[in-house]
């Protein structure tokens, strides 16, 4: 694929421009001539074409230095790919047309900003990449590969990407056509990226537009308020992939809760709407039974009225008498059946309230906090787990730290439940905003948090909640019975795991350590002795 091709005058000509620019010659007709020499088999006749009509050279020469001027510069968008391929037609254009091209060619690269710094491919000056070796080879192609497996998505990159690796697989050393096509690839890869950098905020933006226009749809005091607050927190800037993929977690979660709910919606409606038909229909019998005996006591009293016969008054009597039992049975029925419709009503009513105690369950088993948007235990389980297999198989450090506020009880006996709730709330969006984001922070109990913090030991979590304690500790929260807002601190415990650790075993050493903060004055961090090895 890479033989060298036959030399004619076109490529001769070709390589003695890309040997002048390289050069950064003048582009004298002279230095020209030198340069064509320089690059042709021996034997070749120098380049004087005598039937082809020529430009004048003063004219040619000056058009020369431009170009060669414009070749060395770097341009935004342009990369030494596109020169060549440039160089490439001006070369196959017909007589007479290539002065025209060069000169089009030059005022279209000379209308380009110039390229910000920062060239990460270009060979170093008066460094041929030849010289360099092996090792700048295989780092160039592990580069290429990286490319290759990052934008595995971009057929036209990976197409790019894969004939470069062909190409530099059969090569002893890079040759400048080479780097000019890497160079080509970086700029693909940066194009996409750049495309992409600004994809990805615009997706979270519209996540977040549609999160608050689910949000619109229930109760401002309606759970899913504080699963959607949570959510905004998980999306917050900078995105980062662990919590893009925890936020999606999240949706999950709110789409099965949602339909839960709206099953529950959609029976309790159901039975309300059969329950008002058949009172409806009650009430329409009980009213025209009414009516009808309204009229037949009307009917018999006038007959009483007119009636001397003691007989005929007595028959009258008793019809009244008659109707008047049959409208009190009537009333008796009605009223059992309005009891029995109370009756369903509350059965239906119960069932929806099982339904929620049911989505609470399903709180457990899916594995967010919907208070916080912190793990739950399931969640956490499921992390640890996997957090565990991650330290063994790469031998890093794993610690654990178990955070509990301090005098908790006292913040909600005084300032109320909804400021106990905010300072939860804000405990987490601390921890997630100080700690790092593939660190995982999960609510074990009312004012429990356990913190998994991969990568490190007790002392790098001792500093990353360190920091958060600070920040928090900084926090306030307002009540208009504390004019300068109301504090919350933590105290905590850290564990490292070690092999053959469990959940368990490494919580309980938190805990112990806890346990000590709490008794050393709370507003504190302690770290767990390492737990004595088997012998
Ligand atoms: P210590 O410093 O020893 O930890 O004292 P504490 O008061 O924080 O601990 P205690 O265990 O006595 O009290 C915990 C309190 O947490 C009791 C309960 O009212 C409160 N709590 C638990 N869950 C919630 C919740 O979801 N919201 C609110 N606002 N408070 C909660
Ligand atoms: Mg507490
Ligand atoms: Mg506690």
């Amino acid at each position: 694929m890479s033989s060298t091709p036959a030399a004619t005058p076109a490529t001769i000509a070709r390589a003695a421009l890309r040997r002048l620019a390289e050069q950064g010659l003048e582009p004298t007709p002279e230095h020209y001539r030198q340069a064509y020499m320089a690059v042709s088999p021996p034997g070749t006749a120098p380049p004087v074409a005598a039937s082809a009509p020529v430009a004048p050279a003063e004219q040619l020469g000056a058009e020369l230095a431009g170009f060669v001027r414009e070749w060395d510069r770097s341009q935004a968008g342009l990369s030494r790919v596109h020169k060549l391929q440039a160089l490439q037609a001006i070369e196959a254009a017909p007589p007479g047309a290539a002065l025209q091209l060069l000169r089009s060619t030059r005022e279209r690269w000379a209308a380009l900003r110039e390229r910000p710094p920062a060239q990460a491919v270009s060979p170093a000056p008066g460094a041929p990449v030849a010289q360099q070796g092996g090792a700048w080879k295989r780092l160039w192609l592990d580069a290429v590969r990286m490319a290759e497996q990052a934008y595995v998505a971009q057929p036209e990159i990976l197409a790019q990407a894969q004939a470069l690796l062909a190409e530099a697989a059969v090569l002893d050393n890079l040759d400048a056509r080479l780097m000019a096509q890497a160079q080509a690839l970086w700029d693909a890869c940066e194009r996409w990226h750049d495309n992409n950098a600004h994809a990805s905020p615009a997706l979270l933006e519209a996540m977040r537009l549609l999160l608050d226009n689910v949000a619109e749809l229930f109760e401002p005091r309606h759970w899913i308020q504080g699963q959607i607050a949570a959510l905004h927190e998980v999306l917050r800037a900078p995105a980062q992939l662990p919590r893009i993929e925890q936020a999606v977690q999240g949706l999950k979660d709110l789409l099965v809760r949602q339909g839960v709910l709206r099953k529950a919606g959609d029976d309790a409606r159901a039975m309300a709407r059969e329950l008002i038909d058949m009172v409806v229909r009650s009430l329409g019998t009980y009213v025209e039974s009414t009516e009808r005996y309204g009229d037949r006591l009307r009917l018999g009293l006038r007959e009483l009225d007119a009636s001397d016969d003691w007989q005929r008054a007595k028959s009258v009597v008793q019809g009244i008498l008659a109707q008047s039992q049959q409208m009190l049975e009537q009333t008796r029925q009605l009223r059992v059946s309005f009891a029995l419709a109370q009756q369903q009503l509350q059965q239906s009513r119960d069932r929806a309230q099982a339904l929620e105690g049911e989505l609470e369950q399903l709180n457990e088993l899916i594995q967010q906090d919907p208070l916080t948007g912190a793990l739950n235990r399931r969640g956490l389980e499921l992390s640890f787990r996997r957090e565990v297999s991650r330290a063994e198989r790469s031998g890093e450090a794993l610690s654990l730290a178990m955070v509990d506020l301090d005098l908790f009880k006292q913040i909600n006996d005084r300032y109320g439940h909804d400021t106990g709730d905010a300072v939860l709330r804000e405990l987490v969006q601390v921890l997630r905003s100080e700690l790092r984001p593939s660190d995982l922070v999960a609510r074990i109990g009312g004012e429990e948090f356990l913190v998994v913090l991969p990568g490190d030991d007790e002392q790098g979590a001792l500093l990353a909640l360190q920091r958060a304690k600070a920040v928090f500790n900084g926090r306030r929260f307002a009540h208009p019975a504390q004019r300068e807002g109301v504090r919350a601190c933590f105290s905590a415990g850290i564990a490292r795991w070690v092999a053959g650790d469990s959940l368990d075993s490494t919580y309980a050493r938190a805990d112990q350590a806890l346990l000590q903060a709490k008794r050393g004055g709370r507003d504190r961090i302690e770290i767990a002795p390492q737990p004595e090895s088997p012998t």
